[in-house]
């Protein structure tokens, strides 16, 4: 585990952080008043978002590790929440490597159960802003080869960056520290799906001191640029790794797709 953030360590019980309200709309218990007042205040359709970008983040990671895809590096990993990323790959590749990140001093607090790995595989956790890119890809390659596939996810994690904070640069320079075969996830709350609930969603964060941008569909596109798509390309959440033969899945405002690293 490794911590070298100038972020504070303590947890502030007094103003809402991203974790502790998406933990609360996912119905879990590591959140504080704070949070679960920004959490009562958004329209209901904040928890079918959340839930539905969980499930995507199931979907997708079982799809990788499918693939033969063995390490894995998770960046705005969020509370632990089962099953998590780890769990899921190494039910599949049980020797997997997974290296999750997140900036809040809450999700370091909960670490453990993010860092009870398989026997075969292995587990770890920095503290860090996805912003400090150099700083996390250095402690990375403590645990990943950086010349072997990995995949780098990030679930409803950059509509917490601005465009002013270079959101599409810091993914670019990830991006380019990855070898060929190594994959892009992303999921992203829309702007342009239900634009009146995103409108309301964005403010009710901003009140509880938390600021939300989230992106338009040529906007979140662009995060993939240079990259292979995968199919089925750019959706929503509940639109990927669904099969067609099923019933019309649940309408989603969160961007989600898979891509290569070509
Ligand atoms: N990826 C998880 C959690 C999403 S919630 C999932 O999809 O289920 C967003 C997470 O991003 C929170 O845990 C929050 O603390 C983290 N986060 C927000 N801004 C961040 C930043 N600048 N650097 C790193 N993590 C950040």
């Amino acid at each position: 585990m490794t911590t070298d953030s100038p972020a504070p360590l303590e947890i502030d019980t007094s103003k809402a952080h991203p974790a502790r309200v998406y933990d609360w709309l996912l119905g879990g218990k590591d959140n504080y008043p704070v949070d679960e007042a920004v959490g009562v205040r958004l329209p209901a359709e904040a928890r079918d978002a959340a839930r539905q970008n969980r499930q995507f983040m199931h979907r997708a990671a079982a799809w990788l590790a499918g693939q033969g895809i063995d390490q894995f590096l998770d960046i705005g990993t969020g509370i632990p929440t089962q099953p998590n990323l780890h769990q899921i790959v190494q039910e599949i590749v049980p020797t997997a490597k997974v290296v999750y990140t997140d900036n809040d001093p809450i999700v370091l607090r909960h670490a453990e159960a993010l860092l009870i790995s398989g026997d075969e595989g292995v587990t770890d956790y920095i503290q860090a802003d996805v912003r400090e890119a150099d700083s996390i890809v250095r402690h990375a390659r403590r645990v990943l080869d950086f010349d072997r596939p990995i995949a780098l996810s990030l679930i409803a994690l950059m509509h917490f960056i601005t465009d002013e904070q270079d959101a599409h640069g810091i993914v670019r320079n990830l991006v380019a520290t990855l070898p060929p075969g190594s994959h892009l996830v992303l999921s992203h709350a829309a702007s342009d799906l239900y634009p009146e609930l995103a409108a309301q969603v964005t403010a009710e964060y901003a009140r509880g001191g938390i600021k939300l941008g989230f992106r338009t569909r040529p906007e979140v596109e662009r995060f993939f640029d240079g990259l292979d798509l995968v199919p089925p390309g750019l959706v929503t959440a509940t639109e990927w790794g669904v099969s067609s033969t099923e019933t019309a899945p649940e309408g989603s405002g969160i961007y989600a797709a898979v891509a290569r690293v070509p």
